[in-house]
């Protein structure tokens, strides 16, 4: 089982917020439109295994932080404003995460030992390992050492990092995916 980063001690950081709209729309449009091509790229080559697991790594605590975090809120009202929230079961449903948009970064982080073993090649492995990490930094230190999902506000955010982090992933992205292409 890999971790690809220390995504777990971020959840249940977070609390319901004063949300700062003004100033962080293109934030939200540019990581939101980021998500979804990860996620599109990583349901490519993860979901023949993830759709017939039985033992599924999605917890309550984990969706929890996509309903408080301030950012992700602001990522789910933009991108997938329709998707239901249920007490027992989060953003889970029959087939898999119901949230196109608005997943926390450790969602997309977790890739478990027989995912890893199924891929043809080392360079596979290492280019979803990538994948997988490329949302956690493109917000990390959003403000101080906090990532963008952890704060309880969206003031005094670092744009400046952002905007060249952000930058930075959509061009991994790129490189990502033909890499897993040509495999
Ligand atoms: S990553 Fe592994 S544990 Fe999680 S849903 Fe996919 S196959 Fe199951
Ligand atoms: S992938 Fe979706 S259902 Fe699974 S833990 Fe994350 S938010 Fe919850």
């Amino acid at each position: 089982m890999v971790w690809f980063a220390a995504g777990k001690r971020r959840i249940g950081l977070n609390t319901i917020g004063k949300v700062a709209v003004n100033g962080i729309d293109f934030f939200v449009d540019t990581y939101g439109r980021l998500e979804k091509e990860v996620q599109d790229c990583m349901t490519q080559h993860c979901a023949g295994r993830c759709s017939r697991c039985a033992q599924r790594c999605c917890r309550p605590h984990f969706c929890r932080e996509a309903l408080e975090s301030p950012f992700l809120i602001q990522v789910r009202i933009r991108f997938a404003p329709e998707v239901p929230w249920y007490e027992d079961r989060g953003w889970l449903g029959a087939e898999g995460c119901r949230l196109s948009a608005g997943r926390p970064p450790v969602c997309y982080e977790f890739l478990c030992d027989p995912l890893i073993a199924g891929l043809g090649t080392s360079r596979q492995r290492k280019t979803l390992g990538r994948l997988a990490m490329l949302l956690t930094t493109a917000g990390k230190s959003a403000r101080g050492r906090r990532h963008l999902v952890e704060l309880s506000d969206l003031d005094r955010l670092n744009h400046e990092r952002l905007a060249r982090q952000l930058a930075q992933a959509r061009a991994e992205l790129g490189d990502l995916r033909q890499m897993l292409s040509d495999d």
